[in-house]
């Protein structure tokens, strides 16, 4: 193929599979190369192991769909970083292990009064680490942006040209590489590898939480990394001191820097971040539907990119432009196109991978509160999320009667409403349920 066709039919590609999922359609695709497009496989070139890695968990589908009905063939498609450096890469310093969502940089966010001084201390971190305030620590409720700061303080500092290394993780990662190191008589290379960084990010850190090893071996990584000036930015859904069963030593070493909060933001930040968000996807929105969006969604600003989504998956569906009235029909109307089918099957694998527990225990007569209110949960959630009655939801989980499933709904309904962390909690794996990838 001469060189000329193959770039039209890679932008007639992008095109294609920009139109199959606006969700995950990002500008930046424009600087998306063709590696080599020969006997049915399509080499797309990135900038770097990010953009590979965001491409490869949400847009593998799209692009493979695209590719196969622009050419009429079948075409497998693999991202891989440009190695002759055409797709310009945004980063010169790249910490091995550390990836990072694309968007989730200070350019895209979006700065309120609701988390103006979170952001601003993110901003004053990434610019001199170790230095200004030590450790970082972020709250705020779920879907307010806590992990997008976090990240963007990374991406900022892998920019500057010292360098350093930077360990960003997910608190249940770091516990669960603990555990694998116990397991694997490991603990000490875990130990240096986590001691010896010079930036250690640990997002949602509430989950160590009743992990009394975890939290000692944390507390040993924080005190290394703190007295050797080393930058430590932390984040949970509550303050240090209410997240519950959490030593007092780290609630004070957690207190020892600044504390900021999060909040949920206000209207006029809701409309700029809506705005934010649709350019981001190469999208123009008036005014007026931003407005819409805005006034429709309140509390989560994940909803509100939630809304987005369903509003172009609505336009690109009927084949319409966005319209007020099309907006309003898909909020309105409540319709979930970007929903699919949920079975009981993920909604278990969501919650025993959240808390650490086996589908058998689930399955077992064990009435222990680590053991039953997982199982509590799943119910809920099946009951929420999935068609299926109270019998076989209860059929899933050992054989119990539509009773014990009513029962356990209720009182977790009931926790939900009355405790925001419980609330917190059952958005995030909702949230973790319903975004499962496609396969
Ligand atoms: P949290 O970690 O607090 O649960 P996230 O950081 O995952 O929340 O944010 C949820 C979504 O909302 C992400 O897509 C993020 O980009 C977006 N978001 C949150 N706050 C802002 C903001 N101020 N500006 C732009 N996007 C935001
Ligand atoms: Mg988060």
């Amino acid at each position: 193929m001469a060189a000329q066709d193959v770039e039209t039919i890679f932008a007639d590609i992008l095109n294609r599979a920009k139109a199959l999922d606006p969700a995950n359609t990002r500008h930046w695709f424009d600087r998306l190369t063709v590696l080599h497009f020969d006997g049915g496989a399509l080499g797309i070139g990135c900038p770097d192991d990010a953009t590979v890695a965001f491409l490869q968990d949400n847009c593998k589908t799209s692009f493979t769909r695209a590719a196969q009905q622009v050419t009429g063939h079948l075409v497998t498609v693999d991202f891989a970083v440009d190695s002759l450096g055409r797709a310009t890469s945004r980063y010169r310093h790249c910490a091995a292990d550390l990836k990072l969502h694309p968007d989730y940089t200070f350019d895209n966010f979006v700065v309120g009064p609701s988390n103006r001084l979170a952001h601003a201390s993110c901003v004053a971190v990434s610019q001199s680490l170790g230095d200004t305030y030590n450790p970082l620590f972020l709250y705020g409720h779920s879907g307010l942006g806590k992990t997008h700061l976090l990240q963007a303080v990374c991406h900022q500092a892998r920019e500057h040209p010292d360098g350093g290394v930077i360990q960003f993780l997910s608190c249940e990662q770091f516990v669960n590489r603990f555990i694998r190191a116990i397991e694997e008589g490991n603990v000490l290379g875990f130990q240096s590898q986590f001691r010896s960084v010079d930036m250690l990010v640990i997002d949602d850190i509430q989950f160590l939480r009743e992990r009394e090893q975890s939290q000692e071996e944390f507390f040993h990584t924080f005190n290394a990394l703190y007295n050797n000036g080393k930058q430590i930015i932390l984040s949970a859904d509550s303050p240090p001191g209410e997240i519950p069963s959490l030593e007092a030593r780290l609630i004070s070493r957690f207190n020892w820097g600044l504390v900021a909060r999060i909040d949920p933001p206000s209207y006029e930040t809701r409309i700029a971040i809506v705005q934010k968000k649709a350019h981001l996807r190469g999208l123009n929105l008036s005014d007026e539907i931003a407005e819409y969006v805005a006034r429709k969604v309140h509390a989560n600003i994940r909803e509100l990119e939630g809304a987005l989504t369903t509003i172009y998956a609505l336009a690109v569906t009927n084949g319409e432009q966005v319209s007020l009235e099309l907006a309003q029909q898909a909020l309105d109307g409540q319709i979930q196109l970007a929903t699919r089918h949920i079975s009981i099957t993920d909604i278990i694998d969501v919650v025993t991978r959240h808390f650490d527990v086996r589908l058998a225990d689930l399955q077992s007569k064990k009435r222990n509160q680590s053991i039953a209110m997982p199982r509590q949960i799943c119910m809920y959630l099946a009951r929420n999320l999935t068609k299926h009655s109270l019998e076989e939801i209860g059929g899933h989980l050992g054989g119990r009667d539509h009773t014990t499933v009513m029962y356990a709904c209720n009182k977790i309904a009931e926790a939900k409403s009355g405790d925001p962390q419980t609330n917190a909690l059952l958005d995030e794996l909702t949230r973790q349920v319903t975004q499962t990838p496609q396969v």
